[in-house]
């Protein structure tokens, strides 16, 4: 059954759209047409950031209400998205090919999840602080909402994604264009549907699904005071280049090349850790931006980790992501398969020997399939082991001390991700922190939602989740208190900083 919406989800109404043009939506697995919606144009995008400029600017609206009106809000806005979870994760997995085990466990989980988490965090928050000064005077230190934000986020965590930015920009008072990748609209319209059952009010949050073109009118449309980007780094990259123009703030979570260490003492019992080992290298069908793609081994034990992770990516099912048994489903598009087949031939054009996989799986006629794929004998300069590939493939590369798998580690233009694989896990705190990266973890990998998440270098600017990512949403206002000032020491000296201080109220 394929799916037809007509209109747009803009200022609190479902809105008919400027143009008549259309984006179509294909199943990943079946390559059958499973949608329609229709795709934003220009004046979409101005109705839709006026809706979220009038909300924000509306002197008794979201962004003065009290904290823990807008959490409220926000806790029926996750309990709407819960009635919608098993029906999101058939919409997700059906567009992107997300096996629907992992769309369960996080695509159906983390919307809700985040809304509630910033919400608590707020609610008995009065985002004003009255700071004592050091020359005798007090400042109230005001945590201001931004202002309007553009969301703009990929395809592979579609409704994730878009919550690390909604969750905390509506927690902070801020009002929000989503712009959904176009391969991932349909699940942005049961959003939608939750949103307006939240009853947030109009203008709050407004979605605008398009493609790049329309994602770039977004970063420099002149009403909007933040972007917040998850993508490729390319893409990050323009998008930066128009902030810095426009003197915006800008949040860019982008690739990633991991490192995943395996220490000499580590326990790679797949009968233990097979699923923290897969959520680290494959999750998503290798489409994830933390993963760690290189897998980095010592020499004394090359070549039963190249066995071991041979044996992981040979034994996961590859099929139809519907299937509830399914670890492995297709490429989001038919070019996202070339890319990664392109990737593969590289590698072999290389000289890296590929252990397992390397082609597509037998049977799986239709959908954009690729086998996990293990190359060995890879040297870190390779083509496979320094691009991101965003497919099932992963590199592994000999090292001969720990020094060196830190420098291999650092050798990278990104730094999003990482794990290190020890039994001894105080040494694997100590290597972590020698690794140049926004996050890294011991014996397994998984954002949680209370702690920084983003990269460094190449991998992006900025924080999402845990505090540090309401931060990000916030402007700073120190309004310094009228005051009696007395010098800051008790002998006053004869001039400098102290003594100009030396003034009484109302001499101004
Ligand atoms: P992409 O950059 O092509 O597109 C991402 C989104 O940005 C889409 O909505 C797209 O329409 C829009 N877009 C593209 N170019 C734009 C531009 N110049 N201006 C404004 N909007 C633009 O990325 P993709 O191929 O859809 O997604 C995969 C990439 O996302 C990978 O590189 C992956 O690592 C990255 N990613 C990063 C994270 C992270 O948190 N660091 C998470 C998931 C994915």
């Amino acid at each position: 059954m394929e799916l037809e919406y007509d209109s747009l989800y803009v200022g609190g109404e479902w809105i008919k759209p400027a143009s008549s043009s259309e984006i179509t939506v294909v199943s990943a697995s079946t390559e059958q047409v499973i949608g329609h919606v229709p795709e934003a144009a220009e004046a979409d995008v101005d109705a839709a950031v006026g809706a979220a400029r009038r909300a924000f600017d509306d002197p008794n609206g979201w962004a003065h209400w009290e904290p823990s009106r807008r959490a409220a809000s926000m806790e029926r806005l996750a309990s709407a998205l819960d009635k919608r979870a098993g029906e999101m994760v058939q919409r997700i997995s059906s567009q992107n090919g997300m096996p629907v085990a992992v769309a369960t466990q996080l695509e159906a989980v983390f919307p809700a999840l985040l809304l509630r988490y910033y919400a608590g965090l707020v609610k008995d928050d009065t985002f004003e602080e009255n700071r004592p000064g050091m020359l005798g005077g007090a400042t109230l230190v005001r945590r201001e909402p931004l202002g309007v934000v553009g969301a703009i986020v990929p395809w592979n965590f579609p409704q994730s994604l878009a919550f690390f930015k909604l969750a905390p920009a509506l927690a902070a008072g801020c009002t929000v264009v989503l712009k959904p990748a176009s391969e991932t609209v349909l699940d942005s319209y049961l959003a939608a549907e939750a949103i307006a059952e939240a009853e947030l009010p109009a203008g709050v949050v407004n979605i605008v699904p398009g493609g790049r073109g329309m994602g770039a009118y977004l970063v420099s449309h002149p009403q909007v005071d933040k972007i917040a980007f998850t993508g490729s780094t390319q893409a990050g990259r323009s998008i930066a280049e128009t902030c810095g123009r426009l003197l915006r703030p800008v949040t860019l979570e982008l690739g990633g090349k991991s490192a995943g260490i395996v220490l000499d003492d580590a326990d790679l019992d797949l009968s233990k850790v097979a699923q923290q080992m897969f959520t680290a290298t494959l999750l998503n069908n290798g489409q994830t931006c933390f993963l760690c793609t290189r897998v980095l081994a010592p020499r004394s034990r090359y070549g039963e980790i190249v066995d071991i992770f041979s044996g992981l990516a040979g034994a996961l099912k590859v099929g139809d992501p519907l299937d509830a048994s399914t670890q492995i489903g297709p490429m989001v598009s038919e070019r996202q398969r070339q890319r990664v087949e392109g990737y593969i031939a590289k590698g072999r054009g290389e000289g890296a020997r590929i252990t397992v996989g390397g082609g597509r799986p037998r049977g799986l006629d239709k959908g954009w399939f690729v086998e996990p794929t293990i190359f060995a004998d890879v040297d870190n300069s390779y083509t496979i082991a320094q691009e991101e590939i965003f497919g099932p493939v992963l590199s592994v590369i000999p090292y001969s001390d720990v020094d060196e798998a830190v420098s291999i580690a650092n050798a990278s233009d990104y730094g999003l991700g990482g794990t290190v694989w020890t039994t001894d896990h105080s040494r694997g705190v100590e290597v972590a922190k020698r690794v140049q990266t926004g996050s890294i973890g011991i014996n397994n990998y998984l954002p949680d939602p209370t702690a920084p998440f983003g990269g460094v270098k190449s991998s992006g600017l900025g924080r999402e989740l845990g505090p540090e990512g309401l931060a990000a949403y916030l402007n700073f206002k120190s309004i310094y208190l009228p005051v009696k000032l007395q010098p800051v020491r008790p002998e006053p000296i004869a001039s400098g900083p102290a003594a100009m201080w030396a003034h009484t109220e109302g001499e101004f």
